[in-house]
């Protein structure tokens, strides 16, 4: 059979800095896997006019799965083509709409489920003659059904606990996606199921994010829901994401931007790089045993060799050969287990 490709997309800022440990741990965990450097954002700007070329396009459709740095770059705010029309471009092309954002920490044990191929994000959008702007928000009921399926089947394999978000004292959207989860309830007796309204949902993720399990949510309600809620476990600097599609290439990123603010000084934190691609390895290429390697070996740099962000004084760098020693650490602990084994056999 042939190498499994993964297309990296390193980004813009700190996005190179992070990916190259990512490409490290490749090397190290899953030397097979053929990684296919390609461009995204601004730098694809830069190159071709265009945040997401039609050649990264093509690469990314084929793969087994997409690891991609943040993109993002001060020099194209208000310019009219933008860095971040290029990921908004790629989710929509490969209709990941299932986006997973797992919020861990010693107390609290949370995943966010964001639609992320809908609402706000993808509706019409504009600029009236009296020069009013205008977003729409808008939500086909499949759209809501498949990201609600995944959340409740997820919710099964976790705690059994799942709480939608939505603002349906206000938004008709809301309503719509209300009546369906309710609708669906059914078909998944074994998880117990509680509505609340996003302004709540934001206070209880700040004051008591321990009472979560599974939480389902529209694009944009996800999208600030869960740098909450990665803010409360660690830092941006932490957090992991995969995008999945039902059928082709899952996109697998870290929730944190391009920071522009420490960009080139390596000393971003990988850890979120690093768990994405641990997810990555288990939900794009089924390697599930690679994968807690790392997300173990991540851990444990945290807690010996932390970045700035997190308190410590750790390169990028220095945080990823960490995670490599670790790495070696375990597959030589594990072999001599083996070894052990077999020669009790
Ligand atoms: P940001 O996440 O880039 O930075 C917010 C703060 O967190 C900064 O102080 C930054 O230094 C810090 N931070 C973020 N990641 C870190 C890491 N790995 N290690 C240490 N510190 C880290 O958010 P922002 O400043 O609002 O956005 C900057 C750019 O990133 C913008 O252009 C934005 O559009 C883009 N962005 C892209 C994505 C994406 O590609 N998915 C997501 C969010 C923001």
């Amino acid at each position: 059979m042939a190498e499994p490709r993964v297309v990296l997309l390193p980004g813009d800022g700190i996005g190179r800095e992070v990916a190259e440990q990512a490409r490290l741990v490749f090397g190290r965990l899953a030397p097979d896997v053929e990684l296919d450097e390609r461009a995204i954002g601004a730098a694809a700007i830069r190159a071709t006019g265009d945040p997401l070329p039609e050649e990264t396009l093509a690469a990314c459709r084929g793969a087994a799965a997409v690891l991609k740095g943040p993109v993002g770059d001060p020099e194209f705010d208000a310019a009219d083509v933008r860095p971040e029309q290029g990921i908004l471009r790629l989710r929509a092309a490969l209709d990941t709409y299932a986006n997973l954002r797992p919020a861990v920490s010693r107390e609290v044990d949370l995943l966010i489920v964001r639609e992320l191929v809908g609402g706000l994000y993808f509706g019409e959008s504009g600029v009236r003659e009296d020069g009013t702007v205008f977003d729409t928000c808008e939500y086909h009921p499949s759209q809501i059904e498949r990201v609600v399926r995944r959340a409740f089947a997820l919710a099964q394999a976790r705690r059994g606990r799942l709480t939608s978000v939505d603002k349906a004292n206000v938004l008709e959207t809301s309503r719509l996606w209300r009546r369906i989860v309710d609708a669906l309830a059914p078909d998944y007796s074994d998880v117990r199921v509680e509505h609340m309204l996003v302004d709540n949902a934001a206070m209880q993720l700040a004051t008591a994010p321990e009472r979560f399990d599974v939480l389902v949510t529209e694009n944009m309600f996800g999208d600030i829901l869960s740098d909450l809620a990665a803010a409360v476990t660690g830092g941006l600097g932490l957090a992991p994401s995969a995008s999945l599609s039902d059928t082709g290439p899952g996109i697998f990123e870290p929730v944190h931007g391009s920071a522009p603010d420490i960009a080139g000084r390596g000393v971003a934190n990988p850890a979120a790089m690093l768990r994405s691609t641990a997810l990555l390895l288990e939900h794009g290429l089924g390697r599930v045993a690679e994968a807690r390697a790392l997300a173990h070996a991540v851990d444990h740099a945290l807690a010996h060799s932390p970045t700035a962000d997190v308190g410590g004084t750790a390169t990028t760098a220095g945080f990823g050969a960490a995670v490599r020693e670790q790495l070696v650490l375990t597959e030589t602990a594990v072999a001599s287990y083996s070894a052990g084994n077999a020669s009790r056999a």
